[in-house]
């Protein structure tokens, strides 16, 4: 009987063979890799008016460099492609950060760009030393024509205070793009006394 049992367990494993069943893959087929997505990770504010940072170890920060997107739209996603694809920048978004303004993406949205998760340096002051060691943050609009809402405003201000927090950061060195270099920006609406006065409360 026994016997038997073998001969048959012998004349299946034949059979599966010859079906290709029990043939051992000789590799497995290699994982299709998609190309690197920009990451970008919008950051809520947890407490109203307090702002926590992804925990990244942090590097030689000495300035905070403000922007302003010049466009009425606009998110980090959307500024990380053109600077991507249209400026041919392989690391993609110049800033460290995009504060939104319902327009692209919630009004007062903080998103945080992949240079500061990977805490490398940035490419929007057109200086060596602010792109090297300041931190870009870009608050989407037109403030020669318009004015930052209320919402950005108060994000940026707990941004800016969790930054300086954490790379000692004195309020001196927050200083508009138009302080380091011939442009307009962040447009002539921005209100820079208004929020140094916030920081400095
Ligand atoms: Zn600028």
């Amino acid at each position: 009987m026994r016997r038997l049992e073998g001969l048959i367990l012998l004349v299946l494993f034949l059979v599966c063979l010859l079906c290709g069943c029990a043939e051992v893959p000789k590799e497995m087929p290699k994982a299709v890799t998609a190309p690197p997505k920009p990451e970008v990770k919008p950051m809520p504010p947890e407490v109203p008016g307090v702002l926590k940072l992804p925990h990244v170890p942090i590097t030689d920060w000495r300035y905070v460099v403000v922007h302003h997107s010049a466009s009425p739209s606009g998110s980090a996603e959307a500024f990380d492609y053109y600077h991507r694809v249209k400026r041919g920048w392989d690391r993609g978004l110049g800033y460290h950060f995009v504060i939104g303004n319902g327009n692209g993406t919630r009004n007062g949205q903080v998103e945080v760009g992949h240079r500061w998760m990977y805490q490398i340096e940035g490419a929007h002051a057109g200086q060596a030393e602010y792109n090297q060691h300041g931190i870009g943050i870009c608050l989407v609009g037109d403030f020669d024509e318009d004015c930052p809402t209320g919402e950005q405003l108060e994000s940026l201000v707990s941004l800016i205070r969790e930054l300086q927090r954490v790379c000692h950061i004195p309020s001196e060195n927050v200083v508009m793009h138009r302080h380091i270099k011939t442009t307009e920006c962040p447009g002539r609406n921005f209100p820079y006394y208004e929020v140094l006065t916030q920081l400095l409360q």
